[in-house]
């Protein structure tokens, strides 16, 4: 590694000694850009990674609100908006109780390099809130919304920062956002992302996420002369990202066998089929039930709690060709890695935000599996969101198959970046890298030409 990189990852770590989750992933994206800086002195003079690692906003606020009980409860919410050098900020709400600044600082960091690999005009942020949307009413969440729209109204907008889905944040969250929006600012504009086909939304960004993740493990097997068809997956999480993940293996013909939520896992070794999968869209997304009623319902199947003590876990070590972490950060450890590994799998597509820890990273590289980076293999979502903000912009609307078609050529070119920056600046095949090297050369040369703002 680099001097110059060592001594920011040490100026970060100095400066942010609680942030566990912003330093893994700024240790893991710094690491790997020694031979980007090294080739380039230019970004080491203008202290450009000094500067990336420092958002360039931060906004942490009260959201009060009152329950069905008439008992007054406050959250916290947040704004964190990290890099503007090549559009408006553009990143989601995530509404979980383990949100804290670190964690939307990691995922800000994140979103500046995936949005610079769509090639579209979005710059980085990740906004949201402790406020858990479980267990509450549809007027408790509004509540919440409405109150949360209240003071995040005043930093957004459609040319300045828009925000979008995350955990927590589907349908029902952003139309209450966007309806608060609509009635303190007066316009009907494009703030958010992920709206409701009829007022606004594009077509197919509720797929995006998870279709762009298998669009990237189609990319990433053709390099090898092969395909997804037939191959045994396993897919962890039943939230927006898993069920698209689920019905895009599907539809090519592979076989996924497991989904989950944070109480377990459910395996189905017949595979998950349409008619299944259309009957969990239904228990998460309007029922809001758990997965363990799967295995209920569905004769063969079989669900396995969570053992909160457990060192690994278990939905990695089932025999599969290909997995899809698609639930939260960090659900794949090094003993999980080498589980995967022992499993069968050769390929790994991160339908989920830094599902891989640091040291399973290193594990799954030296025992050849092929890794789609979170930051890569799930930038569909937010490269449909910025056609989103297009067709509102020249409001219209385009046809499913015109977006999904796009979205296909978005992450065809996405994988192409990681392919040659792989080359390039680390070694053939190493999509980590190359995400991070591709992402980077263009935010970085961006902010050089703005100059030192
Ligand atoms: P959802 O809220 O729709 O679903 C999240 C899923 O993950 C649920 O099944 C949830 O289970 C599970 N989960 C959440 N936290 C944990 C945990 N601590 N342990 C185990 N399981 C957990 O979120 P999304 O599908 O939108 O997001 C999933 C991942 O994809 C996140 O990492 C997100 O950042 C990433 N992502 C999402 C995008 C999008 O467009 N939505 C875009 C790019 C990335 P439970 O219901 O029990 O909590």
């Amino acid at each position: 590694m680099s001097q110059y990189v060592q001594d920011v990852i040490a100026l970060t770590c100095a400066n942010n000694p609680h942030e566990t989750e912003f330093l893994q992933t700024v240790t893991e994206v710094l690491s790997t850009l020694s031979g980007v800086v090294e080739k380039n002195p230019k970004y080491q003079k203008a202290k450009i990674l000094e500067r990336l690692v420092e958002p360039e906003r931060a906004i942490l606020f009260r959201v009060p609100w009152v329950d069905d009980q008439g008992e007054t409860r406050i959250n916290r919410g947040y704004r964190v908006k990290f890099n503007s050098a090549l559009g408006p900020y553009k990143g989601g709400l995530r509404f979980h109780p383990t949100v804290n600044l670190s964690v939307l600082k990691f995922l800000g960091f994140e979103q500046i390099f995936k949005n610079a690999l769509t090639m579209q005009p979005i710059g980085g942020s990740k906004g949201g809130s402790n406020f858990d949307p479980k267990g509450k009413s549809d007027n408790e969440v509004m509540q919440f919304c409405q109150s949360f729209m209240t003071e995040l109204c005043r930093h957004i907008g459609a040319n300045t920062d828009v925000p979008a889905g995350d955990i927590g944040v589907g349908g029902r969250e952003i139309g209450y956002l966007f309806g608060q929006y609509k009635r303190l600012r007066n316009e009907f504009t494009g703030a958010l992302t992920g709206k409701g086909i009829s007022w606004g939304g594009s077509l197919i960004r509720s797929e995006a996420t998870g279709y762009g993740c298998v669009y990237f493990a189609a990319e990433m097997q053709s390099v090898i002369g092969d395909s997804l068809e037939g191959k045994t997956c396993l897919v962890s999480g039943s939230g927006n990202v898993a069920q698209y993940c689920v019905e895009k293996l599907i539809h090519m013909g592979a076989r996924p066998i497991t989904m989950s939520d944070s109480s377990g896992y459910i395996h189905d070794p017949g595979g998950i089929t349409q008619d299944k999968l259309e009957w969990v869209m239904d228990l998460k997304n309007n029922r809001r039930g758990r997965i363990q009623e799967y295995a209920e319902k569905f004769p063969g199947a079989t669900y396995h709690e969570t053992d909160r003590g457990a060192d690994c876990n278990p939905i990695w070590q089932l025999d599969a060709k290909c997995a899809f972490p698609c639930a939260t950060q960090n659900e794949i450890n090094a003993k999980d890695a080498q589980n995967l590994i022992n499993a069968g799998v050769k390929l790994i597509s991160e339908g989920a935000n830094m599902p891989t820890t640091n040291e399973a990273i290193g594990v799954l590289q030296s025992g050849g599996v092929a890794l789609g980076p979170a930051k890569a293999a799930n930038a569909g979502g937010v490269a449909v969101s910025a056609l989103e903000m297009v067709q509102n912009s020249i409001r219209t609307a385009w046809t499913r198959e015109e977006v999904d078609e796009r979205l296909k050529e978005i992450m065809q070119g996405v994988f192409r970046q990681c392919a040659e920056a792989a080359h390039e600046y680390a070694k053939p095949g190493d999509y980590v890298a190359g995400a991070n090297c591709a992402g980077f050369v263009r935010v970085g040369d961006a902010m050089l030409d703005q100059g030192v703002v």
